[in-house]
């Protein structure tokens, strides 16, 4: 079929026969029908050239190292549209009030998650956070900026045992200006900031706003509250001197 080998090419199988590899293990274990297509679709506009490797298989996406048609590196990352994570999707979309219609089927209620959390990055540059900047996204699929050299960069959390007092000072004081212009100036809020969803390029580069948010939204606050006590946590056992919670809270808030 067609689109069997339109896959095939873009994972460069056709040449390498590699059907044991890890890529094509996870492709053909999470691409189903309406991934494909997408990404036929995506291929066709130059979008995706080829994608060659696996950065992240998670829960709820997986993402992939790619190209463009132009020669750029890409990062693609791409939505299960079966997920047991379904009802907490649900519920943080329901409370957006950004989304209007909920879809009642899960593949189509990803693909609202897909198109928020694209939308939610280029909100977040307008506010001059550093972002992998988005490019595209379709359905279940969204493609971004790759970030690394060679290599991903890897995450805060994979190289904190190499940072010393100042590193982590430094990365305190990104991380609380983040969520400070996020909120005062952006209206907006990240959500699951933390070691895991920053990395060290260089400079720190905020990543995963799938459950980033507006002020408007009813919970917000909640939000807000567990990005700063995450960060403040996280920092404090790391030696910072850290804000107090309910100041900075109330400084927010106020
Ligand atoms: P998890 O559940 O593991 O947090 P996730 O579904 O929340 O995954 P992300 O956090 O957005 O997805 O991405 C997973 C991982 O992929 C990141 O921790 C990071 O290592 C890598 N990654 C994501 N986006 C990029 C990017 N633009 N460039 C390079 N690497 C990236
Ligand atoms: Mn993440």
């Amino acid at each position: 079929e067609v689109i069997e080998r339109e896959i095939e090419a873009m994972l460069g199988l056709r040449d390498r026969r590699e059907k044991d590899s890890e890529l094509y293990k996870i492709a053909n274990e999470v691409f189903d029908r309406t991934t494909r297509e997408t990404l036929a679709y995506l291929h066709r506009r130059g979008k995706i050239e080829a994608l060659y490797g696996v950065i992240s298989t998670g829960k709820e996406a997986n993402v992939f190292a790619g190209v463009d048609g132009d020669g750029n590196r890409i990062a693609v990352k791409i939505y299960r549209t079966y997920t047991t994570e379904f009802r907490r999707i649900w519920e943080y979309l329901a409370a957006d009030p950004r989304v209007g219609y909920l879809p009642k089927d899960m593949r189509k209620l990803v693909f609202v998650w897909t198109r928020r959390e694209f939308k939610n990055l280029q909100r977040a540059i307008k506010y001059a956070v550093r972002v992998p900047e988005p490019i595209i996204f379709r359905n279940n699929v969204l493609v971004m900026e790759f970030v690394g050299d060679e290599l991903p960069a890897p995450r805060l959390k994979d190289v904190e045992r190499e940072l010393t007092r100042e590193d982590f000072e430094e990365l305190y004081d990104f991380t609380m200006s983040v969520i400070e212009r996020l909120w005062k100036r952006g209206d907006m809020v990240h959500g699951d900031l933390s070691e895991y969803n920053i990395l060290l390029h260089d400079a720190p580069v905020v990543i995963d706003w799938s459950q980033a948010t507006v002020k408007r939204n009813r919970m917000s606050v909640e939000l807000l509250k567990r990005d700063l006590r995450n960060v403040i946590n996280y920092f404090g056992r790391k030696g910072v001197d850290v804000d107090d919670f309910d100041d900075k809270f109330r400084e927010l808030i106020g």
